[in-house]
């Protein structure tokens, strides 16, 4: 891809976030202080939860999750094979066992059906997840862990912002995460927040991702928290969000709803756009759900390849556009297939769509010529006659 290239994605960060990183680089606080706790709370608002636990990434504050809830060797949780592998590898951190559920075609995400016959003796929690952002189902998950005594994680990293039948992301389960890397809704740089209305729950992840440290109420004296920083009631770890990047996040917040007000412009323009094509399936939104859209990911129909699907993501890379086959299925992953002896054919449902999908340029400021000149590529490239020629 040259300099003028259409990126995948690109963060959207203007004068507030650069004012507000600085004003913690001139205050000297550089971790453990103000921004922190004011971006929780905002995150946790968005969500409809009490608790916001600012981590480091969305793949810590799911292990933080698995680890407080108690999970570990010999447990099993449910999650879906179709998503970024980081929902299912904080399930192998502490020495449980992924098992995968087939999806639903439409939405892309667990079938609830298929989801309550997974469920053991040995079951102790599902990990749900809005697989592109799509919250469908969510409702279904939360009253299958209900129904069988079992927490319901949400893996929120996709969908901050979206919501379901009037509920907000992030606050169907037990306990939610949000991830804010630069391709996600908002960016942090690298950073994830836990959000959850259990005090209990909240305090152990508080903990563990200050070493083991005890969490004091806010009316604890300042000696009080001094005289127990070096003391570790238990085995934690770093995963704490710095100063910098909760400011950035914060900034941010503050943007939101401007923000997806520009997400939701690019989306139409594609859906636009791109809705006469024959042979592309274009995302379902439900008229329950809202979206953010963490991506715009299209879909060839059933009659193309995956060597079809690889060689038109390569030709539209060669051509200056931005696109990634959005995801490879977890149970697939050499990672996984070798431990766990998963292989093709295992979820057949996941795999087909795994190998048919395209993520195309996303960000905000994506102009409607841009969005053409995209379009017109991905219809060269998907021409028959250009894909039999190659
Ligand atoms: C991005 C993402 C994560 C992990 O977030 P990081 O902050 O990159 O660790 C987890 N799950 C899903 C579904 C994601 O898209």
């Amino acid at each position: 891809m040259g300099p003028d290239a259409i990126p995948l994605s690109k963060p959207d960060v203007g004068p507030l976030e650069l004012e507000m990183v600085g004003e913690v680089l001139r205050s000297g606080r550089l971790a453990i202080g103000p921004m922190t706790e004011r971006f929780e709370k905002l995150v946790a608002t968005r969500a409809g939860c009490t608790h916001g636990i600012a981590v480091s990434s969305g793949t810590c504050g799911l292990h933080l999750l698995m680890q407080a809830l108690g999970i570990g060797l010999g447990d099993e949780v449910i999650t879906t094979p179709l998503s970024f592998i980081a929902s299912a590898n904080p399930i192998l951190y502490v020495g449980a066992r992924p098992v995968f559920v087939d999806v639903c075609p439409r939405t892309l995400n667990m079938d609830p059906d298929q989801l309550e016959h997974a469920i053991s003796p040995r079951t102790r929690a599902i990990v749900g997840v809005e697989a592109f952002g799509n919250p469908a189902h969510m409702d279904a998950y939360a009253q299958i862990a209900a129904k069988h005594e079992i927490p319901m994680i949400e893996d929120s990293c996709e969908a901050l912002g979206t919501s379901h039948k009037g509920r907000p992301c992030g606050s169907f389960g037990r306990a939610g995460v949000f991830g804010f890397y630069p391709n996600k809704q908002i960016t942090t740089g690298e950073g994830g927040m836990i959000v959850t209305d259990d005090s209990y729950l909240a305090d152990m992840c508080k903990s563990l991702r200050n070493q083991g440290r005890d969490v004091f109420p806010d009316s604890a004296s300042e000696g009080q928290k001094l005289g127990s920083w070096l003391q570790h009631p238990r085995v934690g770890y770093n995963y704490r969000m710095d100063e910098m990047s909760a400011a950035l996040g914060l900034a941010q917040m503050r943007r939101f709803d401007e923000m997806m007000q520009k997400r939701e412009r690019v989306a139409r323009l594609y859906i636009q756009r791109l809705s006469g094509i024959e042979s592309l399936v274009l995302p379902t939104i439900e008229p329950e759900s809202t979206m953010t859209w963490f991506v715009f990911v299209v879909r060839l129909t059933t009659d193309y390849t995956v060597e079809d699907r690889d060689r038109i993501v390569e030709g539209l890379r060669m051509h200056d556009v931005g696109s990634a086959t959005y995801f490879p299925c977890i149970h697939l992953q050499p990672a996984y297939r070798e431990r766990f002896g998963f292989k093709p054919g295992d979820f057949p449902i996941a795999e087909s769509i795994s190998n048919r999908t395209i993520a195309l340029p996303f960000y905000n400021d994506l102009t409607e010529r841009e969005i053409d000149l995209i379009a017109q590529t991905l219809e060269v490239m998907i021409s028959r006659q250009n894909l039999s020629r190659s």
